[in-house]
């Protein structure tokens, strides 16, 4: 039986929102017709719709770590968040603790194109806040780009003058062309720390250094001259960004965007000497990826099969395969494991060729464009009626303008005129948000083609990027001993599901 927790939220000053009862016994409703048994409940009651405050919706983000339940059940897809930049951000939260978010109203399902439907949904809602933390970075970029020193304390070595640029501070600049140059003839941290000491050198905050700053300094590419300017470290929102969102395209490199302390050539050696002094023992445990865990099967007794590594060969080769479990298990299966390099290339390649293929694409986006049609037609309710809020509010201002310039001023107008600025920016807050729900989970049919074409280069995205597609898109792949057969979530042959 899945466990579920229960979000609801309520404003006082709605009163068109359905009240937390009733949407509690909406999803009871539901969670006993699924056979879903419910944990908890977190409640958030909003005193007014324009304070944001929602520390029981938090507390369940941070609670579905712990792995107390599967899913979480909401009435309806905007009580769970404010607009599609903060839902695409907790969503992923969720997900990366294996808990489902389901919404009861917009019932959400497990129908394959149910499943592609959210993850394109998702896809295109991260899509929007990458750009809206673009916006917000825009300036901080500018600044960035003229490699200005865009705040916080500068590395050792350099000052910052008066227009925000780079200096080198030569006594600082010493400390650290000793610290590359000692790590260049193979020192090890204590002793570089050592000689720091003794000539007494101090960090930027007058503390002396430690193993961290020394690796810390070693690995800064500005002393070669490198400006970076890294977005994960600054403000989106007002807020600390604490998503720790680091692509390589948030990055911005500029060479000779600073004063260089040491040479290319230094830099380099040490990173090389660096690189090959990690790979011990350690380095070798490093686990590999196994694209196709848990939707991998032995096509002789439908075991389940794991990722397997073995040492073999006289040169004692690593090879990596996938295993059948009861062979492993007990021998109680005769099937040979295979490789794992060989059965994920088979894979990728059906995908790439047969469902990310043109006429695949076409048909599945148009099953999961009808499916976004229906289900976007809840939220498209909302929109009329707050349009409507609208005009009625403007209407009534409207006339106390018109009283007031025909010289009926009276002294209740301007508090009248409060209320109902107030009530206006209110609405027009919530029919913006409306229209964000609407769009974003009706997108166009060129925009889920798309959205899936990308996914058809497969093979030349990262490793975590592959698994999430073959891990949504492949419903399971089979392994017999002359053949693999690979099952996708859609049936392209027929209408419904996959087989
Ligand atoms: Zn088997």
């Amino acid at each position: 039986m899945k466990k579920a927790a229960i979000y609801a939220r309520y404003s006082s000053d709605n009163q068109r929102e359905e009240s937390i009862d009733a949407q509690v016994r909406a999803i009871k409703d539901y969670t006993e017709k699924n056979n879903i048994q419910i944990v908890k409940i977190y409640v958030d009651e909003a005193r007014s719709a324009t304070i944001d405050n929602r520390p029981q919706f938090l507390q369940m983000i941070k609670d579905s770590a712990l792995g107390g339940f599967d899913l979480v059940l909401v009435h309806k897809l905007d009580r769970f968040a404010r607009n599609r930049y903060d839902s695409a951000f907790y969503r992923r939260e969720l997900k990366k603790n294996n808990v489902r978010l389901v919404s009861v109203l917009e019932n959400l399902d497990d129908s394959p194109e149910s499943v592609i439907l959210e993850s394109v949904l998702e896809g295109i809602a991260e899509y929007y806040s990458k750009n809206l933390a673009r916006e917000v970075m825009k300036g901080m970029k500018e600044t960035a780009y003229k490699c200005k020193h865009t705040g916080g304390i500068p590395p050792l070595g350099y000052d910052v003058s008066d227009d925000k640029s780079y200096v080198i501070n030569q006594k600082e600049a010493a400390a650290v062309r000793l610290i590359f140059s000692m790590r260049a003839k193979s020192a090890g941290y204590n002793l570089i720390i050592e000689e720091l000491n003794r000539l007494g050198y101090r960090s930027k905050r007058g503390n002396r250094f430690g193993k961290n700053s020394i690796h810390e300094i070693l690995k800064n590419e500005k002393y070669a001259g490198v400006y970076i300017f890294n977005r994960s470290a600054a403000k989106v929102d007002g807020k600390r960004n604490n998503h720790k969102i680091k692509k390589d395209e948030d990055i911005i490199r500029i060479e000779g965007g600073m004063p260089a302390i040491i040479d290319k050539k230094l830099f380099n050696e040490v990173q090389d000497k660096m690189s090959k002094s990690k790979k011990g023992p350690a380095a070798n445990k490093a686990k590999e990826t196994y694209l196709l865990s848990g939707i991998i099967y032995c096509g002789k007794c439908g075991g389940s099969m794991v990722g397997n590594r073995k040492y073999a060969g006289r040169n004692r080769t690593l090879y990596l395969s996938y295993e059948c479990s009861k062979r492993k298990r007990n021998k109680s299966c005769d099937m040979k494991s295979i490789s794992k390099k060989f059965v994920e290339e088979t894979v990728i390649n059906e995908l790439e060729n047969t469902f990310f293929a043109p006429k695949a694409i076409e048909k599945i986006a148009q099953k999961i464009y009808d499916q976004a049609k229906f289900k976007a037609n809840e939220i498209n309710k909302d929109i009329p009626i707050f349009e409507k809020e609208l005009r009625g509010i403007q209407k009534q201002i409207d006339n106390i303008v018109n009283a007031v310039a025909s010289g009926l001023a009276h002294i209740s107008f301007k508090s009248k005129m409060d209320d109902l600025e107030v009530q206006k920016a209110t609405v027009e807050r919530r029919l913006y948000e409306a229209k964000l729900q609407a769009e974003i989970n009706s997108p166009s049919l060129e925009n889920i083609k798309k959205y899936l074409a990308q996914n058809r280069n497969i093979k030349h995205k990262s490793l975590g990027t592959q698994k999430q597609v073959i891990q949504t898109y492949v419903k399971k792949v089979v392994v017999h001993e002359d053949n693999i057969e690979t099952h996708f979530i859609v049936d392209l042959n027929g209408g419904g599901g996959g087989t």
